[in-house]
């Protein structure tokens, strides 16, 4: 025993080899601040060791990890857990002399003197929140206070209700994961102001079951006691009214934020913005720094390297340079990212500063400081436009590199001698000093043609990304196309301009019409469907012919009771009306009854339109020669042997080819390279064009700009890709957002489109060639002859209810005359009409009332005479012709005979 507490004494005093290690406790599902603490740990040369608790087992957990740690030797802890188990860790953290840092407010951490807590004290979020209710003038609010949550804030606030300076303040709870019931009770009670205080990890809950229950709308007005407030997105609530006031911690105009910030996007994986970072992973960072610099000052008065020691929970060791970094921690003032660390006698964090935030359609704006336990509101409401202000460029002077590409660069042209920037003109020239503009600063030229990629072999970035990576310039604006291979080395910007690669060509030469370009006038389905409605048309037409009974005509006007009627809409007949109304040339035959008029004035009406149609276009169609490109996409172009084709040669373009795994692509690329095709810039790239047989891969927005002043080029195909320009920075730029921010209100007013309007139609040549005749014919297809076939539709279908009333009307009258039933002669009528043959009717006789057989065989006799003597006279039905029938040929006499005795059609 004596043997081993020597040992561990002696090991107590052990120097350790290697940066000191920095203890971590978290929750084991708090990755975000373990990466926190290993980021912070290598910028301030410390090795993180982290504890990891669950969340239920903390307490037995924390106790024994603490122990563990302090075996191995640490120089004191930082506790991301901020619970119940903390009072254990502070209690072994005492015994052992190891500074612990704190990161969250809990009102039952003991203020013994080894604990430090970074986050500031709720005294001063109070008071903030005291201040503002009296600047907003609030006669009322409610707190929204999170169950467990301190309550310590919302006491102060209450006491605001003494009677003069508040009509009332209710205090509402907000318990497990659902506030509904709550808010929606706030809401009825009529409450419109409201201080929520509630854990950073409720926010997003709190919010938006708030903008469910609809108490996110003009007129209700927020505090939020959380500093984390403005770190969430909160743009869903930013154009509703609703007013919401918050706390930042950290300082956005420090740079260090920035770097700190990409380098935990680095280790994390995330893209996050600066303002989007959590408190919590911020305050890790500053602990962080706190020891480091305690720790330097430590090592500066003992003037020598400081190590922690190895410590043993069980025997009551502590480390001997402990109260004396604890001390230096509590006094040395030092500005982090949440600004003045400072500490009093008890490790409470004092003299907080932090920014008030209010939520506007603008985005967040900082209208406000608290410094020196004091508000100062600058300024109420910050507009759009004023956004600048804000920003951390105002008043700087950066480098940005350009390319003389037209149209987003240019030389100026200029009889005198120009300096500086004013050798300069172009799109992305006016685009940065839109943005410098707003944002408040200079900038200086420098021209860069190479605009850079990764070179495999020597590992190497070259042209503008190299510059801005190795930080000679501050940002690239050109036709900078934004790839995943340049973004694996720098930022960008959002983008200002899209596009997709395309092919440029010249103007194929004009062939002579075709033989049949006749047809061509109309489309395949027009023609189609003409044809289809003739036929059905010569169906229904001779259909309403055999129903409407005023087409069934006496065949011989001299004999007054003929024995049969002709009908003059046989099949030939009809056809021959549709087609000689087609060809403009009419036909004898006329419509008598007012049904197949109706039709037949929709069929004239139609062919009126579609022969009107037809003339019109036609001349079009036999006279226009055709432009006939060789290919009409990028696989026909590389099948064609003749035609070279290339890209610019250090371009995204070119990049495009030779990185893609589309086989046809990848041979194209090869051939390209191979046979020498590539061209310096796309200037040399147009003339090949224009002069031989070269087709050139260029960006659409580039064949926009050289198709409006290159008349005879054009674009060929669609588009291979869609990509887009951005504005390039280096990585982890502090500047991104800012230029984002920028770039986006120049979209949003149209600034962007108008100056690409300017120099693309305008500058420099644009507009030469005018708007592109379109000398293409015209094809009429359905869409354009649609309204004549709707007329003939309708046209035929009145006629058919027509002549459908007319047949009914005859076939009761017959039912009435001949006594037989209406469905007997309906059925009758139909089985004739429908049988579409024979185009003679024989009449029907009525019945003798007397209904004796003699009187029949008298009466059946008689017309049995008639018919003969009608027969003898010559004018039988057999042979005559009357002037409307061409077809019919029927056997009458014997038939006529026996239809009369029958009473029935054949
Ligand atoms: N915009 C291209 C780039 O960023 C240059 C032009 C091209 O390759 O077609 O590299």
């Amino acid at each position: 025993m004596i043997v081993k507490l020597l040992l561990l004494f002696a090991c107590s005093r052990c120097v350790l080899t290697g940066p000191p290690n920095i203890g971590g406790i978290f929750y084991a599902d708090d990755i975000d601040s373990k990466i926190a603490l290993e980021v912070s740990a290598e910028k301030f040369n410390f090795t993180a060791l982290t504890i990891e608790v669950s969340r239920r087992g903390a307490i037995l957990e924390i106790s024994e990890n603490v122990c563990q740690l302090a075996e191995e030797g640490v120089i004191g802890f930082i506790d991301g857990t901020g619970g119940r188990a903390t009072e254990h860790a502070q209690a072994i953290c005492d015994g052992l002399e190891l500074p612990l840092i704190v990161l969250q407010h809990n009102d039952l951490y003991s203020r013994n003197w080894s604990l430090i807590n970074l986050y500031p004290s709720p005294l001063a979020f109070n008071m903030a929140v005291q201040e503002l209710v009296k600047k907003y003038n609030w006669n009322n609010f409610t707190v929204l206070y999170e169950r467990g949550h301190s309550m310590v804030k919302v006491q102060d606030l209450l006491k605001l209700s003494n009677p003069i300076e508040l009509d009332a303040v209710s205090v509402r709870e907000l318990r497990g994961d659902n506030y509904r019931e709550v808010l929606i009770n706030a809401k009825h009670s009529g409450y419109t102001n409201f201080v929520v205080d509630c854990s950073s990890n409720k926010l997003e809950l709190v919010l938006r079951q708030a903008q469910q229950v609809g108490l996110m709308a003009d007129g209700h007005s927020y505090i939020f006691l959380s500093p984390d407030l403005f770190s969430l997105d909160l743009t869903r609530y930013r154009y509703g009214g609703v007013n919401m006031t918050g706390f930042r911690l950290m300082d956005l105009g420090d740079v260090m934020l920035y770097n700190y910030t990409a380098q935990f996007n680095e280790a994390s994986g995330y893209a996050i913005e600066p303002d989007n970072v959590k408190t919590k992973i911020v305050l890790i960072h500053d602990a962080v720094m706190v020891f480091a610099n305690a720790l330097s000052k430590v090592r500066y008065l003992r003037r020598r390297e400081i190590e922690p020691a190895q410590l043993n929970c069980e025997y009551y060791q502590s480390w001997v340079y402990g109260s004396t970094l604890i001390d230096f921690m509590k006094t040395d003032k030092i500005n982090g990212l949440t600004r003045s660390l400072i500490f009093d006698g008890f490790g409470q964090r004092t003299d907080v500063f932090f920014d008030i935030v209010e939520l506007t359609p603008a985005g967040n704006q900082t209208i406000g400081k608290w410094e020196n336990n004091k508000l100062e509101i600058s300024r109420q409401f910050v507009s759009n436009a004023e956004i600048a202000e804000e920003t951390i460029m105002r008043n700087k002077t950066f480098k940005v590199l350009i390319s003389t590409t037209p149209p987003y660069g240019y030389v100026k042209e200029s009889p005198l001698q120009l300096e500086g920037n004013d050798r300069y003109e172009g799109f992305t020239i006016d685009l940065i000093d839109k943005i410098a503009d707003k944002l408040g600063f200079s900038y200086e030229f420098e021209v860069e043609p190479d605009y850079g990629s990764f070179n495999q072999d020597t590992k190497k970035w070259s042209g503008m990304v190299l510059k801005l990576r190795e930080e000679k310039a501050d940002f690239a604006i050109c036709d900078f196309t934004i790839t995943a291979e340049r973004q694996s080395g720098i930022d960008f910007s959002t983008p200002f301009m899209s596009l997709g690669i395309g092919i440029l060509y010249k103007e194929p030469s004009k062939q002579p019409p075709e033989m049949f370009s006749f047809m061509a006038v109309f489309s395949k389905e027009v023609w189609y469907y003409m044809v289809l409605v003739q036929s059905a048309l010569g169906v229904i037409m001779i259909f309403v012919g055999r129903i409407s009974h005023k087409e069934w005509q006496n065949p011989v006007p001299c004999i007054e009771q003929p024995e049969e009627l002709t009908n003059q809409f046989s099949f030939a007949n009809s056809v021959w009306l549709i087609i000689g109304s087609v060809m403009q040339q009419g036909s004898e035959i006329a419509p008598i009854a007012l049904a197949p008029r109706i039709i037949t004035s929709a069929w004239w009406f139609f062919t009126m339109v579609i022969v009107a149609s037809y003339v019109g276009t036609l001349v079009a169609f036999l006279t226009v020669e055709k432009n006939v490109l060789p290919f009409s996409n990028v696989v026909e172009l590389y099948e064609h042997k003749s035609i070279s084709y290339g890209a610019k040669s250090k371009g995204s373009t070119k990049q495009f080819f030779k990185d893609s795994t589309n086989p046809v692509y990848q041979k194209m690329y090869q051939k390209m390279y191979s046979k020498e095709w590539l061209v310096p810039d796309n200037d040399v790239g147009v003339d090949l064009v224009e002069k031989t047989n070269y087709a050139l891969f260029m960006e659409s927005t580039s064949i926009e700009y050289t198709i409006e002043r290159h008349c005879d080029l054009l674009q060929v195909g669609g588009l291979l890709d869609s990509k887009s320009y951005g504005i390039g920075m280096k990585k982890g730029s502090p500047y991104r957002f800012f230029i984002n921010d920028a770039l986006i209100q120049l979209k949003e007013t149209g600034e962007i489109q108008k100056l690409k309007d300017l120099w693309w139609k305008e500058k420099r040549g644009g507009g030469k060639c005018g708007k592109k005749q379109d000398q293409e014919q015209k094809q009429l297809g359905m869409k354009n002859m649609l309204g004549a076939f709707v007329v003939l539709g309708v046209g035929c279908c009145i006629g058919l209810l027509i002549s459908t009333l007319d047949m009914l009307w005859g076939v009761f009258k017959r039912s009435v005359k001949y006594n037989t039933t209406f469905k007997y002669e309906l059925i009758e009528e139909l089985k004739f009409a429908l049988k579409f043959s024979g185009d003679i009717k024989p009449v029907k006789r009525p019945q003798r009332a007397l209904g004796s057989a003699e009187a029949l065989a008298e009466q059946e006799g008689k017309d049995e005479v008639k018919s003969l003597k009608s027969i003898r006279s010559g004018r039988s039905t057999d042979t005559h012709r009357t002037h409307h029938s061409h077809s019919s040929r029927h056997s009458s006499s014997g038939l006529s005979v026996a239809f009369a005795r029958r009473r029935e059609y054949t």
